[in-house]
Formats: structure tokens, sequence, C-alpha cells
């Protein structure tokens, strides 16, 4: 048996107990872990901004910006943990005699894994769910993320006692041995290719699951839209941390009368915001993670172009800066394998259409997304659209802003997730509503 493994075992079989302590626990007594970790985070928020400029090239706002949802979390929690943890009376119809309630209780000992492209925000965001509703947490931090996960072990392991909240440094070796667990349930976000992964791990020992996965993002933008706004949120958004967010539009529907139009406004926001005198600019352009993505990314534009896709600007990257230049590619043909796979690079495929409707059908016949977009200046246009689609999320006239919603369940819709968190959709994903019924 491995070091670890041993490990493993032996604070798993003590989080075991103490689910049972936990669940029992007060809204004060979460809160006051709550508290902890977000004065720790805090007073190391210049580390943080440091291992993420080390890992990703953030920079000092990017950094900075995984703190701050963390903290907006906590506070929320703290403000509205009693209520939300608070029995809710319910109908005992038929037995009108009798009283009835629901009761929000941990689920138990959590797993939890976390992505590499926000691989601080997208670890603590979810712990403070998993706290909140009165659970346990083994926690595997992203190994493509070092720096990150060093840190992210040194805070847990500062503000939290083992038996709550454990963490486990690596790969997908300790990812496999902690799948291995009778564990009640597994919070994870990455890929739809891992995410399957997990969840047959999880049908072993019948544990729920929150998946939180990616996906090819659409945009419409109808013809009443504002398209110097519409083309320039979408070059900003696309190239957002190098392409690498689940939420980045990816493939953009135009009238096709504006498409010429609307690609030099594209591509003259690129120049504008990640080009210096006609080079990349490192501190606009993030980083690729490692040279594996950056060659997985590089292929999709080789290939595409061998297959006959017309690369309008962009095409290369820069291995040494590890970045890949924002990229617009046309007439991408239906073998090339970006259509079937997400880019999480900065590669915008542009199509047109006459009728709007080709559009979404070509979106219907994709697996549902974890982001739609709609750029338009008319109600009945969205509301047309958002009757024909699925996605986890929408933003109209943006992107990505809805996850910034603290009022709004955050997470995808089958391939692109099960499960949704954020505030009180975090703490229910969390917590069993268990039914009680006093004859
Ligand atoms: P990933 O699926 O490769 O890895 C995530 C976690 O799974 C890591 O902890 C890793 O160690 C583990 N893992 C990897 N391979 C495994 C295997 N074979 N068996 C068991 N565990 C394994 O994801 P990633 O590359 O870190 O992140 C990119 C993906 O995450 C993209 O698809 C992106 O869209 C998605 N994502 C989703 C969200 C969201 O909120 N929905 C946010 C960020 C990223």
């Amino acid at each position: 048996m491995t070091p670890i493994s041993k490990r493993l075992k032996s604070v798993f079989a003590i989080q075991s107990e103490q689910k049972w302590v936990n669940k029992q626990s007060t809204a004060e007594q979460r809160i006051e872990k709550l508290l902890k970790l977000k004065t720790v985070i805090q007073s190391r928020e210049d580390d943080v901004v440091r291992a993420l400029h080390a890992d990703l090239r953030k920079d000092d706002e990017g950094g900075r910006n995984e703190a701050v949802p963390i903290y907006g979390e906590v506070d929320q929690t703290v403000a509205e943990l009693a209520n939300w943890m608070a029995p809710v009376k319910a109908d005992p119809t038929p037995f009108v005699e009798s009283r009835a309630k629901i009761i929000s209780e941990g689920r138990g000992v959590v797993l939890l894994f976390s992505p590499w492209n926000y691989p601080f925000a997208l670890l603590f965001q979810p712990l403070v769910s998993i706290i909140a509703a009165g659970n346990c947490a083994l926690v595997k931090p992203n190994e493509l993320a070092p720096h990150v996960s060093k840190l992210a072990a040194e805070i847990i392991n500062e503000v939290f006692d083992e038996k709550d909240v454990a963490v486990f440094e690596g790969g997908v070796d300790v990812a496999n041995e902690m799948l291995e667990l009778p564990i009640d349930h597994i919070f994870f976000t990455g890929s739809p290719a891992v995410g399957k992964i997990i969840m047959t791990a999880a049908a072993k020992h019948l544990a729920s699951v929150t998946l939180e996965l990616g996906g090819k993002n659409p945009v419409i933008v109808d013809r009443t839209a504002d398209m110097q706004t519409a083309a320039g949120t979408i070059a900003a958004f696309r190239n957002l941390n190098n392409g690498q967010v689940c939420l980045c539009p990816e493939n953009i529907w135009l009238p096709e009368e504006v498409a010429d139009e609307f690609i030099a406004m594209v591509q003259g926001a690129f120049q504008a915001m990640f080009y210096k005198d006609g080079k990349l600019n490192p501190d606009t352009n993030g980083k690729i993670i490692d040279e594996r993505n950056y060659q997985r990314v590089k292929g999709y534009i080789d290939d595409a172009r061998s297959k006959g896709a017309n690369i309008v600007c962009g095409g290369d990257g820069d291995l040494e800066l590890r970045s890949i230049h924002p990229t617009i590619m046309t007439d991408v043909p239906a073998n090339a394998t970006i259509m079937g796979e997400e880019t999480f690079g900065p590669i915008l495929n542009i199509f047109t259409y006459k009728d709007v409707n080709e559009a979404i059908i070509a979106i219907q016949q994709q697996p549902k997304p974890l982001a739609l977009y709609i750029f338009t200046s008319d109600d009945e246009f969205s509301e047309m659209v958002l009757s024909k689609t699925s996605s986890g999320g929408v933003t109209v006239n943006g992107c990505l802003m809805h996850v910034a919603v603290p009022g709004m369940p955050f997470g995808g819709v089958n391939s692109s997730g099960i499960g949704a968190y954020h505030g009180i959709f975090g703490f229910r994903e969390l917590s069993h509503q268990r039914s009680v019924l006093f004859m």
C-alpha cells in the first residue's frame, strides 16, 4: 500500500464517523469555518496572485478575480445559511391529522476535484457549499496547476481539521484511488470525457454526483444586434485565459450578409486587446497550461486547415510564450476534428445563416452546451431562440456574465453537466432533502 493510499483510507475512516457529527452542526459552527477560510485566503491573496501567474500567467487582476467569488460565496452563505437550513413545513395530506416537514441534511463525505483553468476559484467555491451543507470533504486540487495546488493544500491544512476537510495532491493515480472509496457524493469540475469516468465510478457505490463540465458554446447574432458590441464582446471572451474557459463563445452564427464586416470587427478587437506593436502581447494573452494542451489546440487548427478550412487570422502559436494566436476559421468542414471537440483554446469558428432556423437546427444536433449567447435587440428573437434550444445557462447581449449572478444556479445540462451550484443552489446540491412525516 502506498503512503497516500494508507493516509487516504485512514482519513476516509475518520471522516465516515465525523460526517454524523457535521450533519448535526449548527449554522454558527459552519459559519465559523467559512469565515476562517475567508480570512486565511485574504491573508494569502498575494500568494494566490503569484501562484496563478506561475501556472497560467494570469495578471494581478486575473489572480484576484479568482479570490473574489469565494469571498462573495462566503458572505452570502454567512448572511443566509440559517434560513437555508431551517426545516420547511410541508402539507401532510392525505394524513390531515399529521404534520410533515422537509429537512436539508449533509450528504456525508464528498470528493472534490477541480480543473486547472480556474484552479483556485473552482476548488474553494464548491468547498463553501460543501461546508455550508454540513459535509466532510476529501479534496484533490488539479495537478496541472502545481503552484496553486501546493498553495490550496497549505490553506486547507491551515483552516481545517483533517476530519472535516483533507487535501490530497496528485494526478490521475490519486484520483483513481479516491474513486475506489464508498463515498457519498462527488463534486467534479472538468471535461465531459473524465466526467463519464467519474459517473461510472460513482455508480459502483451509487454515490450522487455534481458534474460541472464543458462543451462547445454557440452564439447566435441576430440582424438587429449592435454588431460592434457583439464583435468586441466575442473577441474579448473568446481569448480570455487564452481561450481556456468553459464558458467561452466558440461557434458563431452570423447573418450571411454581415459576416465579412463582422469578422473584420472581431479581428480589429483582437489586435487592440491582445497585440502590441503587431506582436502577441504576453501580458494580455494567457498561457496554455502545458505543452500537451498547446499541441492539442494547435492540432485542431492544422487538422482543419488540411481539410480545407479557411484561417482568417491567427492559426499559429508561440511555443515559448505557450500562447496560441486568437484564431478565426471559416468553412470548417464537418469532418474536422474541432467540430466534435471542445476547443479550450482561442479559436472562433464562424458559420453563416440566411434563415436563423439553420443555426438553431445545427445547435439542436450538438450535445447541449454549457452556455448559449444571443446578440439581439429584439426580445421576441431571444425568446424564440430560448424556446427552441437548451444549454446550462444563457447571457443575452453578453458572454459569461450569467455565471456572476449569485441568485441563479450555475451548471450544465446532460453532456455539459449534471447539477448546479452557487448560493442556495449549491447548499441544496450538497444536501439531501429528507421528508419527515409525524403520524
Ligand atoms: P479534466 O477532466 O482533465 O481533469 C479534471 C480532474 O479530473 C483532475 O483532478 C484530474 O486529475 C482528474 N482526472 C483526469 N483524468 C482522469 C482519469 N482518467 N481518471 C480519473 N480522474 C481523472 O479537466 P481539466 O482539463 O482539468 O479541465 C478542462 C475541462 O473542464 C474543460 O472541459 C472545461 O470545459 C471544464 N470546465 C468546466 C467548468 C464548469 O464550471 N462547468 C469550469 C472549468 C472547466
